[in-house]
């Protein structure tokens, strides 16, 4: 299968995206698909247009990352170098209703909740017509999305076919989702994980900055001695121990489970174990992060940029051709 995705580089990649993105993304990688994956700047302006002073250099870094991660094997690239992108988001703005694009739930949502960024740009509405062509210029069978993107590829598809329509070629496979259960990690203070609350946990840090981290962390809001009782299944603790193999693992499950339901362990002493196993699958990728030269990540990104681009074209042949646009 091909499987497409990406990522946009608006701020320092965090655990989150680790455990909800590129875990998924190396498996995918690993089980022997043909993995394209990008680093979405163009998708990054639709909301963060204002100001690119750090999109470069988030650019670079996210690729770095992308390799330490372990997805060395997958085809690396960055949208803005594929033009033919742009090219077929214009052709398929043609073909795209607006009522479509209005409908979309993130699209709603964000207008009403976001207050600190103008979203009233033409760019935020039009951005799931930018993902249709990033998504079907490479004739993607696949696409790994959060719950949240679900109506996104259903647009895709609805793209896909309307255009295959109106010219009479089938010229696009319709993309399937693929959804994966992966544990939801809150913010260091029990809320949401978000730049915006500072509450995040950088996926490159040192073992001690992690710790200053995971140590303060919100636990069951009900334990508040340690000769309380707690419950693992309401303690964001929990949700990271699951993310980092505590629950895979059948003793340390039940030390955590029996300690923390009847007493026997403080949260530190948990918290102690899950610092372990989060350092026991972070330094290898944080030992690599720092092993890694800026000339690898150029070529890299390079290398995958060029692939990207020879697949991209050959699509907007056959697109051009079947729209009889070919000058
Ligand atoms: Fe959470 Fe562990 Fe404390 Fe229980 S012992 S409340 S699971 S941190």
């Amino acid at each position: 299968m091909r499987i497409l995705s990406g990522i946009r580089p608006t701020g320092k990649v965090h655990i989150g995206h680790y455990v909800g993105v590129f875990e998924n993304w190396v498996r995918l990688q690993n089980e022997g698909h043909d993995t394209f994956y990008f680093v979405a700047d163009w998708h990054a302006l639709t909301t963060h247009y204002e100001d690119t002073s750090e999109l470069r250099q988030n650019t670079f870094e996210l690729v770095k990352t992308m390799m330490a991660v372990g997805l060395e094997k997958s085809t690396l690239f960055v949208q803005s170098a594929i033009k033919q992108h742009a090219e077929l988001f214009l052709l398929f703005a043609m073909v795209t209703p607006l009522s479509w694009l209005e409908r979309v739930p993130t699209y709603k949502e964000m207008r009403q909740q976001v207050t600190n960024r103008d979203l009233s740009n033409a760019g935020f509405l039009m951005y799931p017509v930018l993902q249709a062509a990033d998504i079907l210029i490479y004739k993607a069978d696949g696409v790994p999305v959060g719950e949240d993107q679900v109506y996104h590829i259903e647009l895709t598809r609805e793209i896909a076919r309307r255009f295959n329509y109106i010219f009479k070629k089938e010229v696009f496979p319709e993309p399937k989702e693929l959804l994966s259960k992966v544990p939801k990690l809150l913010g260091t203070d029990g809320r949401k994980m978000s730049k915006s609350y500072g509450n995040t946990i950088p996926l490159i840090t040192t073992e001690q900055e992690l710790s200053k981290m995971i140590m303060p962390m919100v636990t069951d809001t009900n334990r508040k001695r340690r000769s309380d009782p707690g419950n693992p299944e309401v303690c964001p603790v929990w949700d990271y121990h699951k993310a980092f193999g505590t629950a895979d693992n059948p003793e340390e499950k039940q030390w955590v489970y029996e300690g923390c339901t009847q007493a026997k362990i403080g949260c530190i002493d948990c918290k102690r174990l899950l610092l372990k196993n989060m350092l026991g699958k972070l330094q290898p990728i944080w030992d690599r992060y720092n092993s890694i030269s800026d000339d690898e990540v150029k070529a890299k990104m390079e290398e995958g940029n060029e692939k990207a681009r020879q697949v991209a074209q050959r699509t907007m042949n056959e697109v051009r051709e079947a729209v009889q646009i070919m000058f």
